[in-house]
């Protein structure tokens, strides 16, 4: 007989989204909480990361709401030098352990079942067996919807014959011998990872090939930077990226306005990427990376032998003596989007782009304030991770209509103007508190994200007809 278990909310999944949701509900909510996920502790992903890890964002807004991670240090050496701290994953995951071991549990209402199959229908699995069944009062709530990958977690997706070496980036830190050569495959925060722990630890960028099957518009961290000390330069950033919005004529002009005034970056000027997730780089990693000359833009690799790669468009030479470091997982998947908010489950998604762990306390706030679930989903609308450079466009276009729906709602702009996982929140002056000046600042916003809406549309339109 399984045993019976009765709560409020059952969350599946510990990772960075079920951790921000449980934090901002028990905080808003007398709620209780059951927390299951087949790892030993909370953190998700963050327990399978390569060793060298970081955020790419700041840790100042990431984590759960009521808990600072790191010490907000901006930093004065490395490749971040000036901007805020990222924290490395061990820094990541003692950070979600104390919030589990000092905030949730102690508050007697959250239950946290590591080591956890979660089987569906209220239903799980421990480590040794016993089944737990859960009677749920309020909602399931999904918080594995992102479905993860990183290269720890599966082999590659291509042959790697037995003459030749490959591993993923969890080995590089382990490996013992200098190799002759080092292939890295893959283009995402992975891949940039991965060449750059190499060139940090001097490796001769001659030393390097990198087979990129896209190039990948890229993100500079110094525009998504948070506080007093950083406002003056985001706001200049943001209204440059407003400007060639507006004068943008065609798709690849809005591209070229956009590299120009730094809102995206790429590795290769002369390139036009085809490609974008969301990865972020200082202009410093930037630097670094272009040290990288041997870039392979021959499609994905299909197969390795020990003297050729063979890839979609061609092949190149290699040697059993080359390291070849498989960087090629996807990180966040491009999933079909659902309602946040359907009867029995809510299902954590973003709803504003690649801000995931700021979206589910959101969603978090709004399940605890709000009655119906039409309301909730008019005020939740999920936005899909990108995976084009198309997908700029139209996570711009979801992400300024949601904050148009939000910019209506008084009581979600003061959660907004509090919430630490806001990376907004201190970047631009606040709105004024004045009745007629904060009409006024609204309706300014609104004229401005709806222009920019338009245009973006536009440019959509002529790009997919
Ligand atoms: C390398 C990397 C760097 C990133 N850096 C940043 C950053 O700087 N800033 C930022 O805002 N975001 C960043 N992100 C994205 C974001 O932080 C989150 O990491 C992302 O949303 C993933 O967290 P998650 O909770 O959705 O998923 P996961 O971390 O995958 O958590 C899901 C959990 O569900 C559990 N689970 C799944 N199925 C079951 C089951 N059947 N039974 C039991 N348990 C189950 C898994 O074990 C896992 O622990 C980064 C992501 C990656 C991959």
């Amino acid at each position: 007989m399984p045993i019976q278990l009765e709560v409020d909310y059952l969350i599946i999944g510990a990772g960075a989204m079920g951790m921000a949701f449980a934090d901002t509900l028990i905080t808003e909510t007398n709620a209780s909480v059951l927390i299951v996920d087949r790892h030993h502790r909370p953190g998700g992903h963050w327990n399978n990361a390569y060793p060298f890890v970081r955020l790419h964002a700041p840790s100042s807004y990431y984590g759960v709401n009521s808990r600072l991670l790191g010490t907000d240090t901006v930093d004065c050496i490395g490749w971040n030098k000036g901007l805020r701290e990222l924290a490395s994953d061990s820094e990541i995951c003692a950070y979600y352990e104390q919030v589990m071991q000092q905030q949730f549990l102690p508050s007697g209402r959250v239950s946290w079942f590591p080591m956890c199959e979660y089987q569906g229908a209220s239903r799980f699995k421990d480590y040794v067996g016993r089944e737990y069944c859960v009677d749920v009062r309020c909602r399931i709530v999904d918080a594995t919807y992102m479905h993860v990958s990183v290269p720890s977690m599966r082999p590659p997706p291509y042959e790697v014959a037995a003459k030749a070496t490959s591993a993923p980036p969890n080995d590089l830190p382990k490996i013992k011998r200098q190799h002759g050569h080092y292939t890295i495959v893959g283009v995402g925060k992975t891949g940039m990872d991965a060449c750059l722990w190499l060139l940090r630890h001097n490796v001769d960028p001659a030393d390097l090939t990198w087979i990129m099957p896209r190039d990948s518009w890229m993100m500079d961290r110094a525009n998504i930077q948070t506080g007093a000390a950083f406002a003056q330069s985001v706001l200049t950033g943001f209204l440059a990226q407003s400007k060639a919005i507006g004068e943008a004529t065609s798709l690849d002009d809005l591209f070229n306005r956009l590299s120009a005034a730094g809102r995206l970056l790429r590795l290769d000027e002369e390139m036009r990427p085809t490609m974008y997730h969301c990865a972020i780089v200082s202009r410093a990693e930037l630097d670094q990376l272009r040290r990288i000359k041997d870039i392979v833009r021959l499609g994905r690799v299909q197969r390795i032998e020990s003297h050729d790669i063979f890839l979609d468009c061609g092949k190149i030479s290699t040697s059993p003596d080359t390291l070849h470091v498989d960087c090629s997982a996807d990180g966040l998947a491009q999933r079909r989007v659902t309602p946040v908010f359907n009867g029995q489950t809510i299902t954590l998604q973003s709803v504003r782009t690649c801000q995931q762990v700021f979206s589910a306390a959101f969603i978090a706030h709004v399940e605890a304030s709000y009655q119906d679930d039409d309301t909730k989903n008019s005020i939740c609308t999920p936005i899909p991770h990108p995976g084009t450079d198309l997908d700029w466009l139209r996570t711009t276009i979801a992400n300024n209509r949601n904050q148009l729906r939000w910019t209506q709602d008084e009581g979600l702009l003061a959660w907004l103007d509090e919430a630490r996982l806001n990376g907004f929140r201190a970047r631009f002056a606040p709105l004024p508190t004045e009745t007629a000046a904060r009409a006024r600042a609204k309706d300014a916003m609104r004229k401005n994200i709806e222009d920019m809406n338009e245009k973006l549309n536009s440019l959509l339109r002529e790009a997919t007809e």
